[in-house]
């Protein structure tokens, strides 16, 4: 099956009708980016820096972090890299900070909640991503937003970093794009305000589906009505997209929906500009890409949003 998906890493991810669809990789570290490689991804939808933060016994210092990104950023050329700011809490833990007893870690004190109250930590990270970019294309992207203030307060403090290092007279893109995960129903409901402060939104439909639907995605008793088939989350998820296209922008999505090849089509009707993934899953969901006629998915799409159950939705998913 992988030869014959062989080609796939190297076709334009165009639509029949020629809509581009960018099919992206999720990584952890910069070996991650290495191997996703064969896969011919068009960039790094997601790089989960919190996997350099974990299994330590101290913060990870600005220069260990500046080479990891390098490594990404000369590995990918002139392919973007979307670097995911700290995500850690809920249910991803550090040894070296006290996080408090918490009843509801999920709906505590968690990445940018985090970042802005530590913006040492914040800022070293932002020097190490600036610093990076002058060796290739990096985005920045910050996790759990979910109103304007903590978007407007980490900009601050980004543009704060970027003076500091001219400054310094080191050279970092000046033009590097921020976006914001949307993964919190507050953050969808009002993205057509969040989009003014940032140049493109990546929905977390893992966190996403959590937040909407109330139901824990650990939680094996109510895996069940775990789905990001419910057409609330696709409504939402539409809203989102209009938002950024309205203003100009893009919205990629980042969590595990999008590497489903069965929703593809569905996906690229809503109007998604980007699906990021497990390296794997690229070659399947790029054939999907190159099979799929944009005005026909537009049709499904609307067809899917007016669905009643998820159940639904599935069913007409696999028609
Ligand atoms: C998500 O929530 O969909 C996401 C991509 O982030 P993570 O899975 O790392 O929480
Ligand atoms: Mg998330």
């Amino acid at each position: 099956a992988m030869t014959e998906l062989r080609k796939y890493a190297t076709t334009a991810s165009n639509t029949v009708d020629g809509r581009n669809v960018e099919i992206c990789a999720n990584i952890g570290n910069a070996s991650d980016a290495g191997n996703s490689m064969k896969f011919g991804p068009n960039g790094v939808g997601l790089f989960r820096t919190e996997f350099l933060y974990m299994g330590k016994s101290n913060w990870p210092s600005e220069d260990e972090q500046f080479e990891e990104y390098k490594k990404v950023a000369e590995l990918m050329q002139d392919k973007a890299t979307i670097i995911r700011t700290l995500d850690i809490g809920g249910d991803k833990e550090l040894s070296y900070i006290d996080f408090g007893k918490e009843e509801n870690p999920f709906l505590g004190w968690r990445a940018m909640r985090m970042c802005l109250d530590k913006t040492d930590v914040l800022k070293t990270q932002f020097r190490a991503i600036l610093r990076a970019s002058a060796y290739g294309k990096l985005m920045i992207m910050y996790p759990m937003i979910i109103n304007v203030t903590e978007v407007k307060r980490a900009n601050a403090l980004l543009e704060e970093v970027k003076a500091s290092l001219k400054a310094e007279n080191l050279p970092f893109d000046e033009a590097i794009q921020v976006g914001i995960m949307i993964e919190t129903p507050a953050a969808a409901v009002t993205a057509d305000s969040l989009i003014k402060y940032v140049d493109f939104f990546s929905i977390g439909t893992n966190d996403l589906t959590q937040y909407t639907l109330a139901v824990d995605r650990g939680n094996e008793k109510i895996a069940d009505l775990y789905t990001p088939y419910h057409p609330a989350v696709l409504r939402l998820i539409k809203m989102v997209v209009d938002a950024s296209h309205k203003a100009g922008k893009w919205t990629g999505m980042c969590g595990e929906l999008a590497g489903e090849a069965n929703l593809t089509k569905l996906l690229i009707g809503i109007g998604l500009d980007e699906l990021s993934m497990t390296a794997s899953s690229i070659l399947s969901v790029r054939k999907n890409v190159v099979n799929i006629h944009y005005e026909e998915a537009k049709k499904l799409a609307q067809k899917a949003l007016n669905m009643e159950t998820a159940e639904a939705v599935l069913a007409l998913m696999n028609e």
